[in-house]
């Protein structure tokens, strides 16, 4: 019926290695099944394990014998059974930017580039989590509300799971995501409104239809996705923690399970180290109600309506904002937002030094990377890892206005001399 494969070389989960959805505030556990809020709190669930029993069975060399993809962290992840939807994602790499470390005054400055998974965003993490989890609860449709990135994702995961994709975006999407989702024939709606709504009709709509939306009901399954890029770069080290990593905010999920994901590590003795990176969070000044809220030393983050090219991270009124917060607190971590021109700055610099093309959420993280060193809040012998999420592909039109045309001329060399001016050219 499906086209899923057998997660390669990575034995079943041991019965009792999850013990179910536990709410983040009052600690109530749930079943491990299709819900995301808590009945007596509505606080948010997550995923609990038995750390005891992983670190039982989990090893460096097990993880090492597992495949180059996210699925090598399996014992670490909320999956029941040995089908998974593999998409091959993951296991990204983690680049030495010692050319934008110079360039911003960094002596060990690293990239995670996100921007190579399947469809181009570190979506594919999340959306392989929950898509296997959709399958093993029994969905036929999956869902989501997207800001972008996610549209594609997911519909490419429902293609490659044979299952239905309903996808909810809203109608000013950038064209090459509305394209990169399409093409995998997915139902899509595009609603009037900003992600926001999208968020809210979509919310009414996981209440009446038994639809997997991947962000929204199975929420605390895709959320666990996001771990892996914190087991993918403490491996990439040799099994060490950076000292700081910067990563961009929309929901404030990927950037709270980072941190997940780096506390589980020492938890299972994957790491010696019991300290975390100090976390620092960017946004786009356009949408940036988490920073707004750290400005004005606040933990109650009011929604705001976004206006920013960072159309990926545009969400007005984030889920996770308020332990965003308290975990830059915790890991005395930091926040800021980057202006659209400095976050446009922040693509071309990346570009330039390191030949790598980011989306508009990557120059947000190279924005406020540069604005928190001239500022004095990143030393430059901390080992920073930076987190580039999505490819520059899907965002053209962010840049499309600050790139030099192409010098157009006839096919001759006299023709290409008076044109090029090499005297004028200085390779070196
Ligand atoms: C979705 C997204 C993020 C982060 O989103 P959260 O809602 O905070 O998890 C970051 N970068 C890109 C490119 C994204 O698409
Ligand atoms: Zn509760």
């Amino acid at each position: 019926m499906t086209s899923t494969v057998q997660a390669p070389s990575t034995p079943p989960a041991a019965s009792g290695r999850i013990r179910g959805l536990q709410c983040r505030e009052c600690g109530e556990l749930y079943p491990f099944e299709a819900r995301h809020v808590c009945e007596m709190c509505f606080g948010p669930l997550e995923v609990a394990y038995d750390y005891a029993l992983i670190a039982a069975r989990i090893s460096r060399a097990s993880i090492a014998a597992g495949p180059p993809t996210l699925w090598r962290y399996r014992d670490l992840l909320p999956i029941e059974g040995e089908r998974v939807v593999d998409t091959r994602t993951g296991f990204t790499p983690l680049v030495k930017a010692d050319n934008l470390g110079k360039v911003l005054g960094l002596r060990n400055l690293w990239l995670k580039n996100d921007t190579v998974n399947p469809t181009f965003s570190f979506k594919d993490r999340p959306v392989s989590i929950a898509s296997t989890r959709a399958l093993e609860l029994g969905f036929e449709v999956l869902a989501c509300a997207s800001t972008g990135n996610l549209a594609g994702s997911v519909a490419a995961h429902a293609a490659k799971a044979g299952m239905q994709a309903c996808i909810f975006i809203p109608s000013d999407l950038e064209p090459a995501k509305i394209l990169g989702a399409s093409i995998y024939e997915p139902n899509l709606i595009a609603v009037d409104g900003n992600y926001d709504d999208v968020n809210r009709l979509s919310s009414e709509i996981a209440d009446v239809y038994p639809w997997a939306f991947v962000n929204i009901n199975l929420r605390p399954y895709y959320s666990e996705g996001s771990k892996t890029l914190a087991f993918e770069v403490a491996e990439q080290l040799g099994w060490t923690v950076p000292d700081a990593v910067v990563a961009p905010i929309a929901s404030g999920s990927m950037f709270t399970k980072l941190h997940k994901g780096f506390s589980e590590l020492a938890k299972v003795g994957l790491v010696d180290s019991q300290r975390t990176p100090r976390m620092i969070g960017a946004q786009a000044e356009g949408c940036s109600p988490v920073v707004q809220a750290a400005r004005a030393g606040t933990y109650d983050v009011q929604p705001v309506r976004p206006n920013t090219i960072a159309k990926s991270l545009a969400i007005g009124n984030p889920a996770d904002g308020y332990y965003a917060i308290k975990i830059v607190e915790q890991t005395n971590g930091a926040l800021e937002a980057v202006t659209d021109p400095e976050i446009v700055e922040g693509i071309q610099l990346l570009a330039r030094t390191e030949g790598i093309f980011a989306e508009t959420a990557g120059g947000v993280t190279i924005g406020v990377l540069k604005k928190l060193i001239t500022a004095g809040e990143i030393d430059p012998d901390e080992q920073v890892v930076a987190y580039i999420t999505g490819n520059g592909l899907k965002t053209l039109d962010a840049v499309a206005e600050h790139v030099n045309a192409p010098l157009r001329v006839a096919p001759s060399l006299a023709a290409f001399e008076a044109a090029f001016k090499p005297a004028a050219f200085n390779p070196g």
